[in-house]
């Protein structure tokens, strides 16, 4: 597992902002691998929202390939629709179509996914495995890193604005379990900018990285291991 290491590092990014530009220097800088989940019908569309006073804007649709190269895409849904509120038809089509044209868009087969609004039920888990994803995240809270049996409902150990985000890092790092040792970190790129608190991303990056037992990997790689 993660080509003889005992520890990986990964992040699940969602919905394909301006504001991935940043995260992606950053991530780059130190090295760290990242997934992003995102929405092709809102990609290059005037879609944006107001997030505590920073207004959000959608990545056009030129250069994208460029832009995540090195990182994952997975799908998050073609309108960032609610999961659990579509007819069984209404969401295979709206992560079938998502799959497909992001597929198209970069050129690479799509293996996972994060449910938008976190929503998932038994009826969505089940269109999932039938569209062919192998993963899907949720935005449940571990606050750990053991091995997780059901992929497709599964759980990161935090998001970066969790309050025990530094504490679970340095727990993380220092301990030496027997098992695979998963640190997942997930979140919203335009949070940062919102929340003004690119530092705080800044500095969970550089205690993470550069480590010579830790497999920095896309979610593709540390949970499918390909
Ligand atoms: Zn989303």
């Amino acid at each position: 597992m993660w080509k003889g290491f005992r520890k990986a590092v990964t992040f699940s990014y969602d919905d394909g902002v301006e504001s991935d530009r940043k995260l992606l220097d950053i991530l780059n800088r130190y090295h760290l691998k990242g997934t992003f989940n995102l929405n092709a019908g809102l990609l290059g569309s005037p879609d944006s929202w107001d997030c505590k006073g920073f207004q959000v804007a959608r990545l056009p649709l030129d250069n994208l390939g460029a832009l995540y190269q090195g990182h994952e895409i997975a799908v998050h849904g073609l309108l960032h629709l609610h999961p659990t509120e579509l007819s069984r038809e209404a969401w295979a089509q709206e992560i079938g179509e998502d799959k497909k044209r992001l597929e198209a868009l970069f050129g690479a087969e799509m293996a996972g996914m994060a449910y938008a609004y976190g929503q998932y039920d038994d009826q969505v888990v089940e269109v999932v495995k039938e569209t062919g994803l192998r993963y899907a995240r949720t935005v449940q809270s571990t606050h750990g890193f053991a091995p997780q049996a059901n992929l497709l409902t599964f759980h990161p150990t935090c998001h970066h604005n969790d309050p025990q985000v530094f504490e679970l890092i340095e727990r993380f790092l220092s301990c030496e379990a027997d098992e695979p040792q998963l640190f997942y970190l997930w979140g919203h790129s335009y949070e940062l900018d919102a929340d003004q608190n690119w530092d705080r991303f800044e500095r969970i990056c550089s205690m993470l990285a550069g480590r010579d037992d830790v497999f920095y990997g896309t979610n593709r790689e540390v949970l499918l291991g390909e």
